[in-house]
């Protein structure tokens, strides 16, 4: 299953078409694209046993952030061998954990407004929680997904570096920060969740490109040792950490650019275009 937020409104996508869940639901699921993990089970239920056919057109700029108030938002850091070789770190014995508050989330074609000339690209697999979950172990672990989307976990290098510790959540955390979506897809539509492609582009040029098999911590993972310590919340995300390529670690430097597009994509899942502008709008 396919769902999205259109126009704000929380929808079921059938091939191009989107199905309004509270009105083919009589209400008995609202239009709020957030309230919906609280009876994630009872939707899923519901989706299964035949939601009405039919459906309206979708335009690209209809769908908004697919999960638009989380109680959490975590950031894993340094998930991939070779981002922690090309960031001059050994590789992790224990998840690198930061939060992206949610202010940052924004949707699949939104602008981003680059707040200073430092501001990184790191494309990224986000895990959207379904059921509460605490204490899971890792052989369980994809049961409390609820989905899979694309996200960019966009980074301002300067503040994230600045001393006398790094501050990695106020560098991720402007505003505009954290593109997700296109849409959500539960883990059942992919072939294999533990191994999708992902990548990134600047107008047409590739910057990263990965499988998520090669993360140093997998999603079951992550949900086993981030619930080990505190409740995991239906509508929570988890960005899993980008692949090499990111700007900071090249040389030169490279950070994203004024007038430049930043596309995002998940192999199986779907596709962000991000406008990159400027703080003066240009
Ligand atoms: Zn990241």
């Amino acid at each position: 299953m396919r769902i999205a937020n259109v126009r704000g409104r929380l929808v079921i996508l059938r091939e191009d078409l989107a199905v309004d869940v509270e009105t083919a639901s009589n209400g008995r699921f609202g239009s709020d694209p957030d309230a919906v993990y609280a009876e994630w089970d009872e939707f899923v239920d519901w989706a299964a046993g035949g939601a009405p056919a039919g459906g309206d057109p979708v335009a690209p700029g209809d769908l908004g952030a697919p999960v638009l108030r989380p109680t959490q938002v975590f950031g894993i850091g340094l998930n991939y061998r070779d981002h922690a070789a090309e960031s001059g770190v050994a590789v992790p014995a224990q998840p690198a954990v930061f939060t992206k508050f949610p202010t940052c989330l924004t949707g699949p074609t939104a602008a981003v407004v680059l707040p200073s000339a430092t501001v990184d690209w790191e494309v990224e697999l986000v895990v959207v929680i379904g059921r509460r979950a605490e204490h899971v172990p890792e052989e369980k672990a994809w049961s409390p997904v609820a989905a899979l989307t694309v996200g960019q976990d966009i980074s301002e290098r300067t503040v994230q570096l600045a001393g006398p510790v790094p501050q990695f959540s106020m560098g991720k955390s402007f505003p505009g920060f954290g593109p997700i979506g296109p849409w959500l897809v539960t883990p059942d539509e992919v072939a294999d969740p533990d191994d999708l492609e992902l990548g990134c582009s600047v107008d047409g040029r590739l910057l990263q490109q990965a499988r998520t098999k090669d993360m140093i911590f997998s999603v079951s993972a992550l949900v086993a040792r981030l619930s080990a310590v505190l409740p995991l919340l239906p509508g929570d995300l988890i960005f899993t950490g980008t692949p090499p390529g990111v700007g900071m670690a090249r040389t030169p430097k490279e950070f994203l650019q004024p007038g430049t597009t930043l596309d995002s994509c998940v192999e199986g899942i779907g596709e962000l275009h991000n406008p990159i502008v400027a703080a003066d709008g240009r």
